[in-house]
């Protein structure tokens, strides 16, 4: 599901040393690389940029990992983060998975280990569709760049989240995809809200991009297993 374009990585860390060894580790990998010394540099570019992902220092100036993670998902950005805990530091961990990262490397860390972290958060973020550029079905047309859905030529105002659904049934049509990996693969964290929370969203969903939203044509409902995208 790529073309090849590179991802682009931002990386929020305050250790010159790591962050040259880290630049150059994934830019050998064939990712683009962008820093910020600090939370609020971090926190102003994710949200104002197009990242694929962003490793997270937590010990920052300015404002620490945690709280630019929960800022940048009260923004409803929901690019994957992956956070650079301290060793040992079990509450670190718990605490980032709550505030909305999606995955943790303990420092410090074998590359291996962070590349292939990296890797399949990659593989499962939704923007992995990016590189088509657009995808169309019925009077629906998405641009996957800048993330914007045109039904009959007018915009249609998705949330984040809803988008990042959509993508992620998009990428999977033709297969049934169960409420428990929509959420896994959708909202991501494992403070899971309940399965309920999908039903509704697809809810708010159809009525964006269906004809007709009681009598679903794309987004259908597979009893007792979860939904299907077709399309
Ligand atoms: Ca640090």
């Amino acid at each position: 599901m790529t073309d090849g374009a590179p991802r682009r990585i931002l990386l929020v860390e305050d250790e010159p040393g790591l962050v040259l060894t880290l630049t150059d580790r994934l830019r050998d990998e064939g990712y683009l690389v962008e820093t910020a010394g600090d939370g609020e540099t971090g926190l102003e570019r994710a949200a104002s940029e197009r990242f694929d992902l962003v490793l997270l220092d937590v010990m920052l100036p300015r404002r620490n990992g945690f709280d630019m993670c929960r800022a940048l998902r009260e923004r409803d950005i929901l690019t994957p983060v992956i956070m650079l805990t301290a060793r040992g530091h079990v509450a670190d961990k718990v605490s980032g998975l709550k505030l909305g990262a999606d995955d943790y490397v303990t420092k410090p860390f074998e590359m291996v280990e962070l590349l292939a972290r990296i890797e399949a958060q990659l593989r499962r973020a939704p923007f992995a569709l990016s590189a088509a550029g657009t995808y169309e079905f019925g009077s629906i047309r998405i641009d996957l760049r800048s993330a914007e859905v045109h039904r009959d030529g007018a915009e249609v105002e998705l949330s984040a989240r809803e988008f990042r659904l959509l993508c992620y049934l998009i990428e999977h049509r033709g297969a049934t995809v169960s409420r428990d990996e929509l959420l896994t693969e959708v909202w991501g964290y494992r403070a899971a809200p309940s399965t309920r929370t999908v039903d509704v969203h697809v809810a708010w969903l159809r009525q964006k991009i269906e004809p007709n939203p009681r009598h679903p044509q794309y987004l259908l409902t597979i009893h007792g297993l979860g939904y299907k995208f077709v399309g």
